[in-house]
């Protein structure tokens, strides 16, 4: 994880002089271009927007599961997305790669955009949403197929026929997914046999296959024990280099270890609705500065476990 601090220049000690310039040099460099090594290095820009939520409210029914979610997720990073049960966090993740479509009674309010185009406009097609933007579960949910099978399925299903380029995709993605080592020499044999933390980043394999361009992850490691969660995560942080990366996780040290920036949610009881309890988003930020310094009380008793 990158430490903000660490990427400021020094304010003291002793002054390095400039290396002197050359005739050459002093012709074409006015005194005010040359850069002053005392002042701060720009903090580091925000990644480009991959979501955008815009008072994002998600109900079943009439029954609200998260409300006023306004928060963008940036490209490249991990973001976690906290809280205690219930409070939602599932419900938004899924509402980010359509997979509430078709279920009548889910109700989305608000607008979410992907890379600048509203994710359920009329002309958005769900099948490409869910190509670009891959899920991986709680639960390891390979299909009862060889490994091979599981990892070509979705480049089968996008049309994807030459058996060099399904071999290609299938290696590729499972050398991604750090399992290449461990399966290359029985791909044929049932992805049922392989142990829980396999299973899980064959799930990642297949959804790496599609080539998409964010993951979606819905506490993927808490069916898992902690060598194959430790796994996982480090496969995470190797993943974010070229992918999205958004989990929901109950662990909270797990979201400190990987994720850049961290959206902690918790669940509120809604006056005007009775004992209705919604989800709201209390905080977001670097998760460094949320985890360290959070702006909100209700942060800080559930980041030092006093709540949840
Ligand atoms: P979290 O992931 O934070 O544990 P969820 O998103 O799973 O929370 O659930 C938020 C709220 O929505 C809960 O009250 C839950 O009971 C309700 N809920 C979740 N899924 C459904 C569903 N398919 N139908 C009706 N209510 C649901």
């Amino acid at each position: 994880m990158i430490n903000l601090t660490e990427l400021r220049a020094p304010r003291t000690g002793t002054p390095v002089p400039p290396t002197p310039a050359t005739d050459t040099d002093t012709a074409s460099i006015a005194p005010d271009d040359v850069a002053d090594p005392f002042v701060d290095l720009a903090p580091e820009p925000p990644a480009p927007v991959v979501f955008r939520l815009e008072e994002v409210s998600v109900s079943y029914g009439d029954t609200p599961a998260v409300a006023d979610v306004t928060v963008d997720l940036g490209e490249h990073e991990i973001t976690a997305i906290i809280g205690p049960s219930g409070c939602g966090k599932s419900t938004l993740l899924r509402s980010l790669n359509r997979m509430h479509d078709g279920l009548p009674d889910v109700r989305i309010n608000g607008r979410i955009t992907y890379r600048d185009v509203d994710l359920y406009g009329p002309a958005v097609n769900p099948v490409e949403v869910r190509r670009r933007i891959g899920m991986v579960f709680q639960k390891p949910n390979p299909f009862p197929k060889s490994i091979y099978d599981n990892v070509a399925f979705g480049p089968r299903v996008i049309g994807r026929r030459s058996r060099a380029d399904l071999d290609d995709r299938v290696e590729r993605a499972l050398r991604d997914a750090a399992l290449w080592s461990e399966v290359h020499h029985r791909l044929g044999s049932s992805a049922m046999a392989l142990s829980g933390g396999q299973q899980q980043r064959l799930c990642i394999a297949r959804a790496l296959a599609i080539e998409p361009d964010v993951l979606l992850m819905d506490e993927p490691c808490s069916a898992l024990d902690p060598i194959a969660t430790h796994r996982i995560e480090d496969l995470l942080t190797e993943l974010k280099h070229r992918y999205t990366i958004v989990i929901v996780t109950h662990n909270m040290q797990q979201a400190a270890r990987i994720s850049d920036r961290t959206i902690f949610f918790t669940t509120e009881v809604d006056d005007g609705a009775g004992d209705l309890r919604c989800g709201r988003l209390v905080e977001h930020g670097p998760t460094v500065t949320l985890f360290s310094t959070p702006a909100d009380p209700r942060t800080l008793d559930y980041v030092t476990g006093r709540f949840g």
